[in-house]
């Protein structure tokens, strides 16, 4: 079951049909399941993923507000957001970020080691393993350094969004001075393909995969060093 049964709920469909864009009434929901509704926008020059995790009350987050602040607010319309969360600082990430939360009156939430990266001062910091409540359901905080210090995942069930930390087809990149092609890969074995095989995995660019499609790939990723 997806997006079409959400989008005829009369709290959606009177703020989206008026605001939205008709490419995001066409695409946003992408996932009901596991008593939550999942919905994605792309956004900026970098094609960055924006996800929405909306519990069945309405209570809200979002993760990674990366840019177009205007479509992120026309998205959430009728939701009751209560914070945005960051997968990492990297600038196509956070672009957003700072008017999303003033707009809503939200935290923005972030791994403190990536603070200095998003060079944003007031931040509500993300730990390991910190459970975060969205209505009745529980996202989980996993923090997987490697393409940044602070890259963190955070896992819904059995949906991980995995930010730049994992793609179909590797790793994220490991090409800058603060980043750690070991460290991502202990990160990903360690932490990440413990997950079940079915564990979807939402990545902060590009289309969505899952643990066990990528599991195969894992000694390749490793010979190759990216
Ligand atoms: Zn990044």
């Amino acid at each position: 079951m997806i997006g079409v049964v959400w989008l005829a709920a009369a709290h959606l469909r009177a703020p989206l049909r008026i605001t939205a864009p008709r490419r995001m009434l066409m695409s946003m929901w992408f996932l009901e399941a596991d008593h939550v509704r999942i919905g994605r926008l792309v956004v900026g020059p970098l094609d960055n993923n924006v996800y929405i995790v909306a519990a069945p009350n309405g209570v809200a987050v979002i993760i990674d507000a990366a840019d177009e602040a205007e479509r992120i607010l026309h998205a959430v319309a009728g939701l009751t957001v209560t914070a945005v969360l960051t997968t990492h600082g990297h600038a196509d990430h956070t672009q957003a970020a700072e008017a999303v939360t003033n707009r809503l009156g939200v935290p923005f939430r972030l791994h403190p080691d990536d603070q200095p990266l998003a060079g944003i001062a007031n931040i509500v910091p993300i730990r390991d393993h910190e459970v975060i409540e969205v209505g009745d359901v529980q996202l989980e905080a996993i923090h997987t350094p490697g393409h940044t210090p602070g890259s963190t995942c955070f896992k819904l069930g059995s949906h991980l969004f995995s930010g730049d930390t994992l793609f179909p087809g590797g790793p994220g990149a490991t090409r800058f001075p603060y980043s750690d092609f070991d460290q991502i890969m202990e990160s990903l074995e360690t932490r990440l393909f413990t997950l079940p095989d079915a564990t979807g995995v939402y990545p902060g660019h590009g289309a969505f995969t899952t643990i066990g499609e990528e599991r195969a790939s894992i000694p390749g990723w490793r010979a190759r060093r990216w």
